[in-house]
């Protein structure tokens, strides 16, 4: 291990999720998925029905995590299953995952917000949304909410270029998702984005060029991981007609792919994760992943070693 403490206080060499909750909290923080049974504009026909032609949201679902359970008894039994495997967590985010998450009235999302903040253990939220499914009300509601509880708003941002967004019909721009984060962060609510790299056209150039573009946004958390074709989907047809429009990575070109990313990266921002795993049988393509969480992570952390290398490392070098 390195012994350099870096300057997001500890000799990991990234700005761990992990590290940053047990320096906040003193203690690791579960988080408990939800599915509270909203849709999304870009399925219920506001703004197409056809989804993203990446999204099954199933291959990303707990198996406690079902719209049919109320939003208390899913959180239960999600701190029931993740004490069987972390028995020393005694705090919990409800994380309100499937679909999105701010996509009803805002008299509705309370009543839904606080039933999670009611169980016993939740310390606060995590909502995963689309930077289109916000208004001033809600995030006004949602800032009010941070001032008592942790709140963190995370944004399928996806991609920084809009003829990405127009290929995988995001149906939202790069725009929207810039200032909807500047809105959400001048309310003080905590901020994440979420990005896919290997979205079919995007170089290795242009996804690294991402680092200096999000850099640059006022964000507390990022979430990363790589285009798993996932069976059902439109993508998953289009994979299967012309599969040499995807350049779909493999584990080796991946990890040096995200070390060079990282260093590029603002070293502020918390890194959540940095891979995806849907379950195999639903997957078309290289199938890496099979690797365990943590057994990637370790192999991540290594390959830093070696290299030498660090999350921003060569930040300040792009500004
Ligand atoms: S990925 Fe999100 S925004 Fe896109 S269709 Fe699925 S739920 Fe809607």
């Amino acid at each position: 291990m390195s012994e350099r403490i870096y300057s997001w206080g500890h000799e990991r060499r990234f700005n761990a999720y992990s590290n940053y909750f047990k320096k906040e909290y003193g203690a690791r923080i579960q988080k408990v998925s939800i599915d509270a049974g909203f849709t999304c504009p870009n399925r219920d026909g506001t703004l197409g029905y056809g989804g993203c032609t990446y999204c099954n949201n199933e291959a990303f679902n707990p198996s406690y995590c079902k719209a049919s359970k109320p939003v208390a008894q899913q959180i239960s039994e999600g701190i029931d299953f993740h004490r069987k495997r972390y028995r020393r967590v005694e705090k919990y985010l409800a994380y309100f995952q499937a679909y999105s998450n701010t996509y009803d009235s805002l008299d509705n999302l309370k009543k839904i917000y606080n039933e999670a903040l009611s169980i016993p253990g939740v310390i606060g939220l995590v909502i995963g949304t689309r930077p289109d499914c916000v208004d001033k009300a809600k995030l006004d509601y949602l800032s009010e909410l941070s001032e008592k509880t942790f709140v963190l708003i995370e944004y399928g941002v996806e991609s920084c270029y809009n003829t990405t967004l127009e290929r995988v019909n995001r149906k939202h721009t790069f725009e929207q998702s810039e200032k909807t984060i500047i809105e959400t962060a001048e309310r003080n609510i905590k901020v994440g984005a979420h990005i896919i790299f290997g979205l079919p056209g995007e170089t290795r150039q242009q996804m690294l060029d991402e680092a200096g573009i999000l850099s640059r946004l006022p964000l507390n958390n990022v979430k990363f991981r790589q285009l798993q074709i996932i069976k059902g989907t439109e993508m998953a047809r289009q994979y299967c007609e012309n599969p040499e429009i995807f350049n779909l990575f493999s584990w080796d070109e991946y990890l040096d792919f995200f070390i060079e990313f990282l260093e590029r990266l603002n070293p502020e921002f918390v890194v959540e994760r940095f891979t995806g795993e849907a379950p195999p049988e639903m997957i078309l393509g290289p199938r890496w992943f099979m690797k365990r969480t943590d057994q990637i992570l370790t192999l991540f952390e290594k390959r830093l070693e070696e290299l030498d290398s660090w999350q921003g490392k060569k930040f300040n070098a792009i500004e």
